[in-house]
């Protein structure tokens, strides 16, 4: 009666669910305080009060016109302020023409892959990744094909890159700060990418983007900083969001930037746009747009995050976990202490840890840690970490 693939997608998405339920058993039972849960990626931090100051100042807005329909593409002046932004931070020159508002990362991901793709072209995922990339290639007519990064870096392997393009290979995924990692793609592993790019395009005459997804790319520790894709990739579109810079997930505001490097780039963001009315999104919404635009040189407090970081992982390599220190985003991916990641993660429900499995983003053996919490949250974790640990040691 119903779409039977998406009849399907309700058994594969029971890994999580199954964990909230999960969660508010456990919440049910002993308290909120006393159920640590890292499974999910929201931040608990408020917007700076710069951004709620804006959101009153522009819903209290008396101009008229304000809520009605636009370009599909965005306010103009929203577009020019985020272009300026750009070309200030990569130095690559980059047109309001080429910026396209979108409804969050999640609508610029799909909208790009409308755009970019013919039925049966093939997009690259680099294991660990979120797993919604699988779905948004699968709505838009792609193929995922998946390789692995280097599990002592969590930095792609070229080998498995140059091994799986094909003629068909239309685009590669990349996401840095990384979910779930935390590893931030040096200048160094992003010229190589390109260089590899250019020399297979060259191979099969066809044109490789890259699909730069940098959701995180605000939230950086120890004085790391995030090299611009834009200027080290020729071929490359930037999806962005305000869900974790400016802590608004619910509000769904993000935007597309379109390389100026890429041969027809115009056509190519022409087209974004006609893909972000005919998927449904019409535009990003409005009120978020001018709220965004406004405090485009704000941030969350990443001094805040950057502690959180500290204690748990410092805790967690104390008990005896292994782990890569992450530069970036709110997540930890330590190795699981058995071989089954998703029994593992059953287990330490038993200790009130709530987390994903690494098999929930293409990478069995290890788990993800989301620790975008309350900071008592994790003070109050470590000791049951620690029975978890002895539990398996
Ligand atoms: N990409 C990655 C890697 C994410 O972690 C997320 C959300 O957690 C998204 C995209 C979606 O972001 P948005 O909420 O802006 O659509």
């Amino acid at each position: 009666m119903f779409s039977k693939k998406m009849v399907q997608s309700i058994g594969s998405s029971s890994m999580i669910r199954a964990m909230f339920e999960e969660g508010e058993r456990l919440r049910k039972l002993y308290g909120a305080d006393k159920v640590y849960d890292f499974s999910i990626g929201n931040p608990d931090t408020e917007p700076p009060q710069s951004v709620r100051d804006a959101i009153i100042k522009y819903a209290s807005s008396n101009e008229p016109g304000e809520h009605r329909y636009m370009s599909n593409a965005g306010y103009s002046n929203v577009r020019k302020t985020i272009a300026e932004s750009i070309s200030k931070n990569s130095g690559i020159s980059i047109s309001d023409n080429n910026v396209v508002m979108t409804c969050g990362a999640a609508g610029g991901l799909n909208v790009s892959l409308k755009a970019i793709l013919n039925p049966d072209d093939e997009v690259v995922v680099i294991a660990p990744f979120f797993m919604e990339y699988l779905s948004y290639i699968d709505n838009n007519n792609g193929k995922s094909v998946v390789i692995e990064a280097d599990t002592d870096t969590f930095e792609p392997n070229f080998t498995q890159l140059i091994e799986k393009i094909t003629k068909k290979t239309k685009a590669v995924i990349i996401n840095s700060p990384n979910n779930p990692t935390g590893i931030v793609y040096s200048e160094k592993i992003l010229t190589h990418l390109n260089d590899i790019l250019l020399l297979k395009g060259k191979e099969f005459n066809t044109t490789i983007f890259v699909l730069s997804d940098e959701p995180y790319s605000k939230i950086v520790y120890d004085s790391v900083t995030v090299p611009s894709v834009l200027k080290f990739i020729k071929n490359s579109i930037i999806v962005n969001s305000f869900s974790k810079s400016l802590a608004l997930p619910g509000e769904r505001i993000g935007y597309i930037a379109v390389s100026p490097l890429i041969d027809d780039h115009q056509t190519l963001s022409d087209i974004m746009v006609i893909c972000n009315r005919i998927l449904g999104f019409v535009n990003a919404p409005a009120l978020f747009q001018k709220v965004v635009a406004s405090t485009i040189n704000e941030g969350v407090n990443v001094r805040e995050y950057q502690n959180k970081r500290d204690l748990l992982f410092n805790g967690l390599i104390d008990i005896g976990f292994e782990c890569i220190k992450p530069q970036g985003a709110f997540y930890l991916f330590p190795k699981s202490l058995i071989a089954d990641d998703v029994e593992f993660t059953k287990r330490a429900s038993k200790y009130n840890l709530l987390f994903v499995p690494g098999s929930g983003f293409g990478c069995p053996g290890y788990f993800r840690l989301a620790y975008c919490v309350n900071i008592k949250t994790i003070e109050n974790s470590l000791p049951s970490f620690r029975s978890l640990y002895e539990e398996f040691k």
